[in-house]
């Protein structure tokens, strides 16, 4: 954790007081992945959303995600790496029940990665909210073959 990745943070109020998508926040705390689903047009939507991107319904319910998913493509970016970053960095679009979820894959050595590999999900520690919890967001980690 660094500095740096917390000027980076895409959502650093994810108390209960600021967003409606807490619940997601505080299942990847437990290493759990959700997401909403709109029963109006029965969408599941990735990213969690407040609102559904279709019909407008606020109503949403959540929904479980598996932990595993497999990687749809990746990037690896080995030069211009931001301090406080493990170098290199490994980009993916990983595929959970057809879901594409833009990620980092960590813990993951990226000579070992290839298109359809497994990974289970293994959230990020990037900061704590303004409630002194300690917050994630959700990144992948390589499952090993004889894991
Ligand atoms: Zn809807």
């Amino acid at each position: 954790m660094s500095e740096y990745f917390r000027a980076i943070d895409p959502f650093p109020l994810q108390s209960s007081k600021n967003t409606r998508l807490t619940p997601f926040y505080e299942a990847l705390r437990s290493q759990k992945l959700l997401t909403t689903f709109c029963p109006r047009c029965a969408l599941r939507h990735w990213p969690p959303r407040v609102v559904c991107p279709e019909c407008l319904a606020a109503r949403l319910d959540w929904v479980d995600l598996p932990s595993r998913g497999t990687v749809h493509a990746y990037t690896i970016q080995d030069t211009g790496v931001p301090p406080g970053f493990p170098r290199p960095l490994i980009f993916a679009v990983v595929l959970v029940e057809g879901l594409r979820i833009f990620t980092r894959l960590v813990e993951t050595e990226p000579t070992q990665v290839e298109r359809g590999c497994t990974v289970r999900l293994c959230p990020s520690a990037v900061g704590w909210d303004p409630e002194g919890d300690e917050r994630y967001v959700p990144t992948f980690a390589l499952v090993q073959e004889n894991a």
